[in-house]
């Protein structure tokens, strides 16, 4: 931004003024030129009314002092006086040059019919004039033609001058002006170029950076976008060192308490086989765990990852359901549960089969685990011209309003004991959630302590990718 702005600074500072400068010097130069033509006029009709009067175009021999005139006259203006008499022949020339020859221009032509002419070559830098030559006694007639012709080329002496003065003015200025401009540039971009260190700082690796530079509108709002840019990468770091430290917590209980089985049984001697035997069935059941909790994380990190590629097909959600119910209704007997799924109407949509299943059986399980005695889940589905809705409606234990948001985070559960007790792993919504969002889907929780909960599904009956 440094270069273009000492440019521009430049351009706009040095351009008028050469402008400027040009514009009078060639207005010096046209006055110039100007005043030397009136004065030429001058000298030239005070010396062709001599010529006239004088009678040099009848006798050029009496008019010797004439000649001298003449050619002084001409010296002074560093120009050329011809005479042309009536037969267009040269009677006189200060150059000597065409003495005796014959001058037809459409000037000389047109001044014996009594039209004097100036005219100023600029191209070539001369001047031209013509004025007549009177008869000695009748002024009516035309004897002869003065032609004064003057260059103008050394005339310039005085814009020259300017001109070498203006040049140097120039310089001046223009070294001034860059000065100048890199002083205020310098000073200008001085707020960039702390910001641009603060944001090396935060590339370095440094989180806690002070990005705060409010010189100018433009720093302060670049500075709170990267606060608030910072803050959000702050929290993603806390919440990945948070899930590294949940799942190394998380992995290690199973160990643990195999290690106390195994610890004890080889502390005992003489051990009964039944106590064995029990013992082993615990130690077996800590590994199921384990495993568990692997393939449940795993399963989290690839629907994690914002690559992971759904295979999407036309799927009837009612068969679907159907298929999870049926798969989990054994269980839910088991506890008296009740099971019943709701068709209101037919819905078949763009989704992945495999990874819907294993959300909305996330969400049924639950309901059936976290339910009472005798209760009940209803699985509803119904549908607009848009979305699909899934409801899983238990009358359960319930989740406190407060802690509705906790448990889609990872390894969060309410109660730690009973989620042990079921199998859980605290990692079921979190893999539901994103599911449901890999699919462009929302997932709503109601629910009151004891009373009973309700999630919703709603996901587009067709994937945009
Ligand atoms: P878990 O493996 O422990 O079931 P989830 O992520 O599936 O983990 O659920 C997180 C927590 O949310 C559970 O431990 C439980 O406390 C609570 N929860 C989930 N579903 C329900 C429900 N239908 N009724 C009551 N509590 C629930």
């Amino acid at each position: 931004m440094r270069v273009p702005l000492i440019i521009f600074c430049l351009l706009v500072a040095v351009i008028p003024a050469m402008i400027q400068s040009s514009i009078f010097i060639g207005s010096v130069r046209r006055e110039q030129i100007s005043d030397r033509m009136i004065e030429m006029k001058n000298q030239g009709l005070i010396l062709s009314t001599k010529l006239g009067s004088s009678g040099y175009m009848q006798n050029v021999s009496v008019g010797q002092a004439l000649n001298v005139e003449m050619a002084t006259t001409a010296d002074i203006f560093n120009g050329r006086i011809v005479i042309v008499d009536r037969n267009y022949r040269v009677i006189a020339d200060t150059f000597d040059l065409s003495l005796g020859k014959i001058y037809i221009a459409e000037e000389v032509i047109k001044c014996f019919q009594g039209e004097n002419s100036s005219r100023y070559v600029e191209d070539r830098d001369y001047f031209a004039l013509t004025l007549p030559i009177y008869n000695v006694l009748d002024s009516s007639v035309i004897e002869g033609v003065m032609v004064m012709t003057v260059s103008t080329e050394n005339m310039g002496l005085l814009p020259d001058r300017l001109g070498e003065q203006a040049s140097f003015f120039l310089l001046v200025l223009l070294i001034v002006v860059l000065l100048l401009v890199i002083v205020l540039a310098n000073l200008y971009f001085r707020p960039l170029v702390a910001l641009t260190a603060a944001l090396n700082g935060v590339a370095d690796g440094n989180l806690d950076e002070d990005v705060d530079i409010g010189t100018y509108r433009e720093t302060k709002e670049i500075s709170t976008a990267v606060q608030r840019t910072l803050k959000k990468l702050k929290a993603v770091e806390q919440s990945r060192q948070e899930f590294v430290s949940n799942v190394s917590h998380e992995l290690k209980t199973p160990i643990t308490s195999i290690r106390v089985l195994a610890d004890s049984l080889m502390g005992m001697e003489e051990v009964p086989v039944e106590l064995y035997k029990e013992f082993m069935a615990d130690i077996s059941d800590e590994i199921d765990r384990e495993t568990k909790i692997i393939n449940d994380l795993l399963t989290l990190v690839k629907s994690d990852k914002a690559t992971t590629k759904l295979n999407i097909s036309q799927v009837s959600i009612n068969n679907l359901l159907e298929q999870i119910l049926k798969r989990l209704r054994p269980i839910a007997k088991k506890q008296n549960i009740e099971l019943v799924l709701e068709n209101i109407r037919e819905v078949t949509a763009d989704v992945d089969e495999t990874k819907l299943s294993l959300a909305l059986s996330n969400l049924v399980e639950n309901a059936i685990k976290y339910n009472r005695e005798e209760g009940w889940v209803r699985v509803v589905l119904d549908a607009d011209h848009k979305f699909f809705y899934v409801k899983v409606i238990d009358n359960g234990i319930g989740i406190p309003e407060e802690l509705h948001e906790r448990v889609f985070e990872r390894f969060y559960r309410v109660d730690k004991a009973r989620s042990r007790e079921t199998g859980g792993t605290g990692l079921g919504l979190s893999i539901t959630k994103s599911i449901v969002q890999m699919h462009n889907g929302a997932l709503k929780l109601q629910s009151k302590e004891d009373e009973g909960t309700t999630f919703t599904v709603r996901i587009p009956l067709n994937y945009i990718s």
